[in-house]
């Protein structure tokens, strides 16, 4: 028998799909889900305070296994108090396990069946990380929800190698699960598998057969075209039938992404999206995207977004805004940060709004007049 799971997931059924409308109790509070988590990739989302988070109506934020243990450490964090107290963070903290930054970002890796050995793309400084490892961290940090170290690879490569990284995953996960570090933290598995149908299916077959927490979806929104996320995360929906454990789709922060995965079951989101191309002066709103480097917001008295009520709208012109993105003043970051997460929280307050309501479609018909263009664009 499993111990009994350290978080509480109840959800409801939808008129949208397999849309589901919930809320999940973890140690640190309640969120409400469908839910976007900001990204704390080294212990803040970039120029944010946690005030301006709760001001911004984040619920729960993510941070990163890699970047935190090669600095300032797992093991300084959890002697300074764990990640919560460290950064001032009081709500839900889920931490990645690593994986995908190791592949993603080290210089140099080697893979072996007991983990992977990898170059700090800091200081070329030699680091191994292991399941146990991987868990063994995210204990020290004491994340609400900690993830299970997986294997990602490029869906492009040959299926064998695809084939290959998936069944060492699933291994993987059960050493994650037998090396959990605290009662009081959940485990998700990763379903892994690229964008092959049979690979996602037995892939999903065997994360759900673990007794995990949650069920995180990988793999996705790392090149593959929108029509293979949307069959795969069909796939992934059928295998899991009516498994009532939370669904996390890893990586995706687009409006129009939200609206295909949350239509297809999807409970929680992450993506580094909104705040990334904040801070190249990209904002979001209803109308769309606006870049605030255009020559022609120099002279807009305007805010972002009449309608949106984060300090940057409701105190500053686009043109003020437009000045500071020249100047490379601080502020201007800051505040198109603030205003990107504030616009894609409130997106899915009002998503969950209208699963609530059943104006799901309408909504969904109106952000993709806005943001068709802007998706094929960024993706
Ligand atoms: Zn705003």
């Amino acid at each position: 028998m499993p111990p009994p799971s350290p978080i509480e997931f109840t959800f409801g059924a939808t008129t949208a799909g397999r849309a589901r409308l919930g809320r999940l109790a973890t140690a640190h509070g309640s969120i409400d889900t469908p839910q976007f988590m900001p990204v704390g990739t080294q212990a803040t989302v970039k120029s944010l305070s946690p005030d301006d988070l709760h001001a911004a109506g984040a619920q729960m934020i993510l941070g990163n296994t890699y970047h935190l243990n090669l600095r300032p450490t797992a093991e300084r964090i959890a002697r300074l108090g764990g990640l919560h107290r460290f950064m001032a963070w009081d709500g839900p903290i889920l931490t990645d396990s690593g994986g995908f930054q190791v592949f993603s970002l080290a210089a140099l890796r080697r893979v072996d069946d007991d983990g992977v050995t990898f170059t700090s793309h800091l200081d070329g400084s030699t680091h191994r990380l292991t399941p146990e490892r991987a868990m063994e961290i995210q204990a020290l940090l004491g994340s609400d929800v900690a993830m299970a170290f997986d294997q990602l690879v490029d869906p492009g490569l040959p299926r064998a190698e695809v084939a290959d990284a998936m069944a060492r995953t699933h291994r993987w996960a059960e050493r994650s699960l037998a090396g959990r570090g605290r009662p009081d933290q959940a485990v998700f598995g990763i379903v892994q598998g690229g964008v092959d149908p049979a690979l996602r299916r037995e892939s999903v077959a065997a994360v759900a057969a673990l007794p995990f927490d949650g069920i995180a979806i990988g793999g996705l929104s790392v090149g593959e075209s929108k029509a293979d996320m949307a069959a795969t995360l069909d796939v992934v929906a059928e295998g899991l039938g009516d498994d009532a454990r939370p669904r996390y789709l890893m990586g995706v922060g687009s409006p129009l992404d939200f609206f295909a995965a949350v239509e297809r079951g999807i409970d929680l989101f992450d993506c580094v999206l909104p705040t990334r191309v904040a801070r190249t002066g990209q904002v979001w709103t209803d109308a769309g995207r606006l870049n605030l480097r255009n020559a022609a917001v120099l002279d807009d008295p305007a805010p972002i977004d009449a309608t949106c009520a984060c300090e940057a709208c409701r105190t500053f012109s686009r043109a003020y805004l437009a000045h500071l993105f020249r100047a490379r003043e601080l502020l201007g970051y800051r505040l198109a940060t603030l205003h990107n997460v504030t616009w894609t929280l409130e997106l899915m307050r009002r998503l969950r709004a209208s699963l609530l309501e059943g104006t799901f479609h309408t909504l969904r018909s109106d952000i993709s007049k806005s943001f068709a263009r802007m998706d094929e664009e960024v993706s």
